[in-house]
């Protein structure tokens, strides 16, 4: 028996299809896009709010961690920019307080630090990614685009679903006490689609994840990726299965067998 169909897909209620659409609204030009920049150097926040503007992102910025509170506490933002080093405080107090808030609102954090431990620190602290100062332009503008065109921000380090666990930082998966590691791209892919368990993630959303991690750019690297976790799955026995929606895209969940 092949995948199903959309056509025998059980779209049990209103609101799985609801979702789905909600889901296609991700990209980004159907969304409006608002930064949050907080950096005390003055020269180098006009530099990159200018910059930004240029690319049409609009950013407001701030010096301080109070500054930064009281804006992420008014008005939503798509990223946040965050430099470490503020007058008032470690930026990483910031990150802290948005993620025990529940926030996923991506966050870049920028810094002149660049050691292993203080990145490893930031993103356990729930950064979404890392650039060192000084840094190119146009790679503060390709990694702004890339957390803009996640599906989902963060929202934790261990994913759930039926009788597994995935360990997202450690890229290992655990059922009944026996742990396997993923490759980068099994992890990557398993991870957007747990992140989105039973609902349909677009394709297309799989191959921007994929992207950058592709030496040869292969046009089929979601497929590869998503058969190789289909057999990975089986082989430790999650109860759990990756459906194909015909030219849409993948959904996982729970497969009681
Ligand atoms: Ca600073």
């Amino acid at each position: 028996m092949g995948p199903p169909s959309i056509a025998t897909l059980p779209y049990d209620s209103l609101t799985d299809l609801l979702t789905f659409i909600a889901l296609l609204g991700f990209w980004p030009q159907n969304r409006a896009m608002r930064l949050l920049l907080v950096e005390d150097n003055a020269r180098l926040s006009d530099l990159i709010a200018g910059g930004l503007a240029k690319e049409g992102i609009a950013t407001d910025t701030v010096t301080t961690i109070a500054e930064c509170l009281s804006a992420l506490a008014t008005t939503h933002f798509s990223v946040v920019i965050l430099d470490l080093g503020l007058p008032d405080g470690d930026g990483l107090s910031v990150l802290q307080h948005m993620r025990a808030l529940g926030s996923s609102t991506p966050v870049l954090v920028l810094t002149a630090r660049l050691s292993v431990g203080d990145r490893v620190k930031g993103l356990h602290h729930g950064a979404d990614d890392y650039l060192g100062k000084p840094f190119a332009f146009e790679e503060l503008v390709a990694r702004v685009r890339a957390l803009l065109r996640r599906p989902t921000a963060y929202l934790g380090r261990e994913l759930r679903l039926g009788n597994f666990t995935f360990d997202v930082e450690g890229r290992e998966i655990a059922v009944a006490g026996a742990q396997y590691a993923l490759a980068p791209r099994e992890a990557l892919v398993l991870e957007v689609l747990m992140r989105r368990a039973n609902r349909v993630v677009p394709k297309k959303i799989l191959e921007d994840q994929l992207y950058g991690l592709s030496a040869d750019g292969s046009a089929n690297a979601v497929e590869v990726s998503v058969h190789r976790l289909r057999k990975q799955l089986i082989e430790t026995g999650a109860h759990v299965a990756i459906h194909t929606v015909r030219g849409v895209g993948y959904l996982i969940k729970e497969e009681l067998s």
